[in-house]
């Protein structure tokens, strides 16, 4: 039974800790049993979950698990009923367990309604079933990884690893077709493309911390908050911090001689930081361990006047997950939520747009802006990058406007880099029509939104992601010759404020 409760987490969390299912469940390095057991019972009661649901309710086992006084959790009832029913031993677990008691006195409804959902879809086995093959889709089209310049630099790296010359570099993204071949990026200095079966994690560079894998969408906010070359940080804060991917990149953008120079990453999750302390350890090694500061706090509870060194900000909240892959135990489970809104499903299908709880929406959407606003009050801050993993508008454009039109932010002096100064030659950027919201003017909404990076999940080789960075302009060296009048009328005019 300790293989459903280890599996029943990853489905009950259902990816709000970031990172695919995939990588969650191999990251966890206090499973008990074997992490591709956990993932192909999860990957498999997924697929067939719409299924689990239809027999759970037929049979009323809940019913009669409630009267026998035994509590399971839905997850739990539909990993086991997965394997009772829908896998090829049809057995659940050895091992006692009065969970698994309580369901195998339930075994021949269950299997009565089994049989009647088989003629129901007028199949023989379970694999004729309609199952929607992509809830299964977790893999990602191309592996990222980034050479750790904060324990090697480049030149050294492919000296010491003969793992990574020997690989064949190819020129597209669609030409990693198998393990062998490596792709050079063309955004992002020191990151390399593989095919996703290439072994990294069992190579000795990635045991050393000299790559950190790292999916190339998410290295984007290190590299916007430096993509000013005139203007070096010493001091940044990362304020939603672990696991710490963007912390150790934002690291190893520093002044490395530098003896301030310093990351403070800032988690409030308890677990969370332990896991952020390890990794941030493993990047920086004994020698540049002052190079990150970890901080187990609240952000928002963060005086910033203790912070007034601090130039640059990264601000990756909490959210939906929705660019991410392997978010199919969210789709499959949030189908149950969904059968109760009958209307709403329907003005979906017309719509042929995805299910999106808009209460969840807006209340991620909140605490976004208040995570950012919180962040454009340190006093010393000229470079505040924001980003998500959500595809939707709501966490993304819409933050970045609600920022832009409210008085305090414009007081303070922030306005939206242009595009010149975030990935300018990245293809996708924000969505224009977003920006009808803020002005009328065709020409201010392209360019609001060409100051925001997009990427498409799969389509552009990783997960879905959104970044956007706030600049000072009264103080950032772009504007320096400019007074703080001159800058806040172009500013107003750029945005189609009226004064
Ligand atoms: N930036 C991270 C990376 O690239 O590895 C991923 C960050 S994850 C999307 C968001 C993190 O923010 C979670 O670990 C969450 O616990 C943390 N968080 C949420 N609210 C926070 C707050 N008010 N203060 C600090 N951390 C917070």
């Amino acid at each position: 039974m300790k293989l459903y409760f280890e599996a029943e987490r990853f489905l009950k969390d259902g990816g709000k800790f970031g990172g695919s299912l995939k990588s969650r469940i191999f990251s966890d390095t206090k499973l008990k049993n074997s992490p591709k057991h956990i993932f192909a019972l999860v990957c498999s009661t997924i697929k067939y979950y719409d299924f689990i649901h239809q027999i759970v309710q037929k049979s009323k086992i809940k019913q009669e698990l409630k009267q026998k006084k035994v509590k399971v959790s839905d997850e739990l009832l539909a990993l086991i009923i997965h394997d009772l029913l829908f896998s090829s031993r049809g057995r659940i677990e050895s091992g006692k367990h009065p969970i698994k008691d309580a369901i195998l006195g339930c075994k021949t409804r269950l299997q009565a309604e089994f049989i009647k959902l088989k003629l129901r879809y007028k199949v023989t086995s379970v694999c004729q079933l309609p199952v929607n093959e992509d809830t299964n889709d977790d893999e990602t089209p191309v592996r990222w990884f980034r050479i750790n310049t904060i324990k090697v630099d480049q030149e050294r790296f492919f000296k010491k690893h003969k793992f990574f010359t020997d690989l064949q570099p190819v020129n597209r993204i669609e030409e990693l077709i198998k393990p062998g071949l490596v792709f050079s990026d063309d955004y992002i200095p020191n990151l390399y493309g593989v095919h996703p079966r290439e072994k990294l994690s069992s190579t000795d560079a990635y045991k050393l911390g000299e790559i950190i894998i790292q999916d190339r969408a998410s290295c984007f906010p290190a590299h916007i908050l430096n993509e000013d070359n005139q203007y070096v940080h010493k001091q940044v804060i990362d304020a939603c911090a672990a696991p710490g991917n963007k912390t150790t990149h934002a690291a190893s953008h520093l002044p490395l001689d530098d003896a301030s120079a310093v990351v403070y990453a800032i988690e409030r999750d308890a677990k969370r930081v332990g896991v952020l302390r390890t990794m941030c350890e493993k990047a920086t090694g004994k020698n540049k361990k002052k190079l990150i500061q970890v901080i187990h706090k609240d952000f928002t509870t963060i005086q910033p006047e203790d912070f007034s060194d601090v130039t640059g900000l990264i601000v990756d909240p909490s959210c939906s997950g929705s660019g991410i892959f392997g978010r199919a135990m969210d789709n499959a489970l949030n189908g149950e939520k969904k059968r109760k809104k009958e209307e709403e499903e329907e003005e979906e299908e017309k719509s042929n747009e995805p299910h999106i709880d808009q209460e969840r929406l807006r209340k991620l959407a909140s605490f976004q802006n208040v995570i950012m606003k919180h962040a454009l009050s340190f006093p010393g801050a000229q470079r505040v990058v924001y980003s998500t993993c959500s595809i939707h508008a709501e966490e993304n454009e819409r933050v970045v406007i609600d920022l832009l039109s409210d008085p305090e932010v414009r007081e303070q002096g922030w306005t939206l880099a242009r595009r010149q100064e975030v990935l300018p030659t990245w293809p996708r950027r924000g969505f224009e029509s977003e920006f009808i919201r803020i002005s009328r003017d065709e020409k201010v909404c392209k360019e609001l939104a060409d100051g925001c990076v997009r990427a498409k999940p799969k389509e552009d080789g990783g997960i879905g992601f959104f970044a956007a960075c706030f600049v000072k302009r009264g103080k950032l060296m772009v504007d320096e010759e400019k007074s703080t009048e001159d800058i806040s009328e172009e500013q107003n005019e750029w945005l189609g404020f009226e004064d």
